[in-house]
């Protein structure tokens, strides 16, 4: 398997190219607009035939390259369901398969961050890898304070769903503030100090008490982005 990480340092954004192999179909997950000439780059470099690009939900911190890649490379671009975003040519379910070649990438719903968030897990010998888009952080979670955002949806969702998950599952998250690339859901579990609480109001307690600053494009990037990134 292909697989890079790629960083936007102006919103601290983690993109994913996967590829089954050099010459190979591949796909991004949460591209960044202001990237998509190192995209197309990388995608000459390694030959590649880019034919999905998929958001884990609709981002309030930067524009998505969604609509972008498609004008240029005529990929497919993926949503989940429960997502309001214009321009989406294929809207997938909880519990559904992306096929890639022989890769598959499954989607999880794990609303809480958002009403629209998906996970997807790459199925992949001989560990597992979890795209957590802003459910699940490095030792945090995603803020649940605008866009339909509800701490105790996200409870479930990571208590019982992406805990649930083998152990050794690499996470893969949608941002980190400090540097951090990877971790384990093992790690996430025994570390992450937002989920060491024991009931879901008690995580509520502690999302409520954040006082986080509103995303600085959120303005801009909200609308753009519920029409896959045209302004
Ligand atoms: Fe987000």
């Amino acid at each position: 398997m292909l697989f890079r990480q790629l960083f936007d340092e102006t919103s601290w954004t983690y993109t994913y190219l996967i590829a089954e192999h050099q010459g190979g179909q591949a796909l991004l997950i949460d591209p960044v607009l202001e990237k998509i000439d190192t995209y197309q780059e990388l995608i000459k470099e390694l030959d590649l035939d880019l034919i999905y690009a998929l958001d884990t939900h609709v981002h309030a911190d930067h524009i998505t390259a969604l609509g972008k890649l498609r004008e240029i490379y005529r990929c497919e671009t993926i949503h989940g369901e429960k997502s309001k975003a214009d321009g989406v040519s294929r809207s997938v379910k909880d519990n559904e398969k992306i096929q890639l070649g022989k890769l598959t990438l499954k989607t999880i719903y794990t609303p809480g961050h958002t009403d629209d968030s998906y996970c997807f897990l790459l199925e992949n010998q001989p560990t597992n890898m979890l795209f957590s888009g802003d459910t699940l952080l490095i030792g945090g979670t995603g803020r649940t304070d605008f866009q339909h955002g509800n701490s105790i949806q996200q409870y479930d969702s990571i208590f019982n769903k992406l805990l649930t998950l083998d152990s050794n599952t690499l996470l893969y998250p949608g941002h980190d503030y400090r540097g951090m690339t990877s971790s384990t859901i093992g790690e996430e579990k025994r570390c992450n100090p937002r989920l060491q609480v024991n009931s879901a109001e008690e995580y509520t307690a502690l999302m409520s008490n954040l006082k986080l600053d509103k995303p600085k494009q959120m303005n801009i990037a909200v609308p753009a982005n519920l029409k896959c990134g045209y302004l």
